[in-house]
């Protein structure tokens, strides 16, 4: 209970004091304990509505017979006098909140009707309900209660300590199958994109998504049947058009036992990972099969990925209100979480700044940090949620159909921003509970706004653009060997300084080594020839000089050959051949890269910049500076004035590195029909940022680089909101 005093009477009591209330007939009540206090669980089996009562609510709703008025039941529960007793103004809303649930039956007069009524949260809750079962409708379709009785006995022994050990162990081992194959669950990942481009194949995966989906709403409705809740509605909503199964199992709500509702929160889960792992033997199972067995294999592996992962990122997640929300609010003991988190903390202000007498309970002491906690992370996610599906449908959608996009846009903006900003107004303005703190309330309201425009329009930051990059020196040779043989000497090792024309590998090729000592050989012989025949038959001179032109051209070509068998660094710098120490014998192949020699004097970092990006610092003009940092010393950060970028003009669709692409961990998706591993699915700009080396960069190859273009220095927020808002708009209608 709260250490607030509480206003033990309240001016509207002449109103509700002589009414006779019941609690509906058939109203159903159970017992749980939130937090080491009692609750009551109210339920009307026949609308399917519930309520949570305190102790001393309870207490005096058991009252309220019919036959005794609220102002009897008030002072047999204790009225004034007992310290724990609900107050004038408690039993007011407790009627109003039951009158709302439609769980007591009065004759009322009007003008306590429109008390009760006031109970305004309850009324807006119902306009919400009223507009999500518009977006979001519910079609009941089946009664699955008969089936799970007469298949009760399955769920007990799935659903009991052993069957936890056999689902433990059947999960693990799945997990213990699947990582040693994790190069081959990436690789089915990249083929799967492809897999689901096809239409027969997608309605296929749709109908894998409905049958899993199913799977987990029969994992909440077993799981509630098995701990004794009665389980009467399953049937298809649509989530966003998209219809998807699902099972009402809210009698779990009753639950007396926590753990029991949890389990029930997390059936679903339950019996979806256990899916995933019979799908990941599977899969495991049929991994070499060819034909229709290749396509089944995909099939397997995509049921794996849908039952285990989409279930991990959205049911756990407890900041949207799926099955970890749930999860949560049992486990923390605080019922309807979303909402009472967000009056705790907005009654944090509402008490501490506004200074409103507060009536209603506070939360339980250490039921506090987790409410504010939780209020401050779930907003913000929502919000953030909201707009990256907003997003996500206005790239999708055709150019046609761009009014959808504009008319979703604007209802977010109505929701994020309009609905706050007129409720708060209208609390401001006609809250009964501001009586006479109507000024300072929206002096303080006034005054954070102010602050929040004033850090939005004044507080500069600098306007800049990020991408990723790689580094590679600007004079780089790679070691093609033009000739064929096995390595015989290696004269260089890896990271050794070498001048141009350093001898780095000798290779031996016994062919060419015969036909240079044969080439030599006839050669000396024709010249002994032609000295002969100098001497004796001139006639002869002619034809042996042709013959000894077409020998010297044979031995030229040889002897190049032959001397190619011998590397040399091409140019001054640093060899890279990690490994080379291990090269002797080996076959060299002519085309084959098998070294590096680098200058790093000067390095260029060549980064990937996107389209709209690209734009925005072409319109800047060159005024702008670039900053990078090298993936390898993160904290460094070089300045490099524009004069040493290179802006081109075209765009390309070949990353210069397939560190790049997101197969290697960069920000870019790569192109997946070419194997090549650098060309990519959207075209981007190569910028070059040229970097003198002052002795401190060390290259690595293939290494990372972040590059930072600062396009102004200096710009409000509102002014880069208001910009990227107008790219937005613009690079929607120009596509
Ligand atoms: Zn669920």
């Amino acid at each position: 209970m709260s250490l607030q005093p509480r206003p033990t009477f309240s001016e509207s009591w002449y109103r509700v004091q002589t009414l006779k209330p019941r609690l509906r007939p058939g109203a159903q009540t159970s017992r749980q304990f939130y937090r080491g206090e009692r609750w009551y669980v109210v339920r009307d089996p026949a609308a399917n509505q519930y309520h949570r009562l305190s102790d001393a609510a309870y207490r005096f709703v058991g009252l309220l017979d019919g036959n005794r008025t609220v102002s009897e039941a008030w002072e047999l529960v204790g009225g004034q006098l007992a310290d724990d007793a609900p107050t004038q103004p408690e039993v007011i809303q407790i009627l109003s909140q039951l009158y709302a649930a439609n769980l007591i039956e009065t004759n009322i007069p009007p003008d306590a009707t429109i008390l009760l009524r006031r109970h305004k949260k309850q009324q807006l809750q119902k306009g919400k309900q009223r507009l999500m079962n518009v977006l979001f409708p519910r079609i009941p379709l089946w009664d699955p209660d008969w089936f799970l009785k007469l298949t009760i006995s399955i769920w007990k022994s799935f659903l009991s300590p052993i069957g936890g050990i056999i689902w433990l162990i059947v999960v693990g081992t799945a997990i213990a199958v699947l990582l040693p194959h994790w190069d081959r669950l990436v690789q089915a990942g990249k083929d799967s994109l492809q897999f689901t481009s096809s239409f027969d194949k997608a309605i296929l995966m749709y109908l894998a998504f409905a049958a899993i989906k199913f799977i987990h709403e029969m994992g909440h409705a077993a799981t509630c049947r098995r701990f004794g809740g009665e389980v009467h509605e399953m049937g298809i909503m649509f989530l966003v058009l998209f219809p998807a199964p699902y099972v009402d199992a809210s009698s779990a709500w009753t639950f007396q036992n926590k753990w029991h509702r949890i389990l029930v929160g997390a059936g679903g889960m339950i019996f979806e990972l256990f899916v995933a792992a019979f799908f990941a033997f599977l899969w495991i199972f049929t991994k070499d099969a060819g034909g229709f067995g290749a396509a089944f294999n995909m099939f397997c592996y995509n049921v794996m990925l849908i039952a285990s992962v989409t279930t991990v990122i959205f049911n756990i997640n407890p900041l949207l209100r799926y099955d970890g929300y749930y999860i949560l609010s049992d486990f923390l003991e605080i019922p309807n979480l979303q909402f009472r988190s967000r009056e705790y903390t907005l009654g944090l202000i509402k008490r501490h700044l506004f200074r409103v007498k507060w009536s209603q309970p506070l939360p339980t002491p250490s039921a506090r940090p987790w409410m504010v906690f939780y209020f401050l992370t779930s907003g913000p996610y929502r919000v953030f949620v909201g707009f990256m599906i907003l997003l996500l449908v206005l790239y999708q959608l055709p150019a046609e159909v761009q009014i959808i996009g504009i008319l979703m846009g604007m209802a977010s903006l109505a929701t994020f921003i309009g609905m706050p900003i007129f409720s708060t107004t209208k609390y401001l303005l006609t809250e009964p509970e501001l009586h006479r703190k109507r000024a300072p309330a929206i002096a303080w309201t006034l005054a954070f706004v102010a602050l929040a425009l004033g850090l939005t329009t004044f507080w500069r930051v600098p306007v800049t653009v990020t991408s990723q990059a790689v580094v590679l020196p600007t004079n780089l040779s790679n070691l093609f060997p033009a000739a064929i043989g096995y390595i015989s000497e290696i004269r260089a090792q890896d990271g050794q300084e070498l001048k141009q024309g350093d001898v780095i590998l000798v290779a031996r090729n016994e062919e060419l080594e015969s036909g240079v000592s044969q080439l030599e050989a006839r050669l000396r012989g024709a010249q002994v020839r032609l000295s002969a025949a100098m001497a004796s038959d001139v006639s002869q001179v002619g034809p042996i000089r042709d013959e000894i032109k077409a020998i010297t051209e044979q031995y030229n070509t040889t002897k190049k050959q032959f001397d190619e068998l011998t590397i040399r660094a091409p140019i001054d710098g640093k060899l890279v051949a990690p490994g080379i120490e291990n090269m002797g014998g080996a076959w060299l192949e002519a085309g084959k890269p098998i070294a590096q020699v680098i200058d790093d004097r000067e390095l260029t970092v060549f980064a990937a910049v996107r389209q709209n990006d690209h734009e925005r610092i072409e319109a800047s003009g060159k005024q702008y500076r670039t900053q990078v940092r090298f993936a390898s010393d993160f904290m460094k950060v070089y300045d490099v004035p524009a004069a040493m970028t290179e802006v081109p003009p075209q765009a390309t669709t070949t990353a210069k590195h397939h560190a790049l692409t997101t197969q290697s961990g960069g920000a870019i998706a790569p192109d997946m029909s070419d194997s090549s591993g650098r060309k990519l699915a959207e075209s981007i700009f190569e910028f070059k940022v040229r970097m003198p080396n002052d002795g401190t960069m060390h290259y690595v190859p293939g290494q990372r680089a972040f590059v930072r273009v600062v396009i102004r220095d200096k710009e409000s927020i509102v002014m880069q909101t208001y910009r990227s808002v107008l790219q937005m708009i613009q690079a929607t209608q120009t596509r």
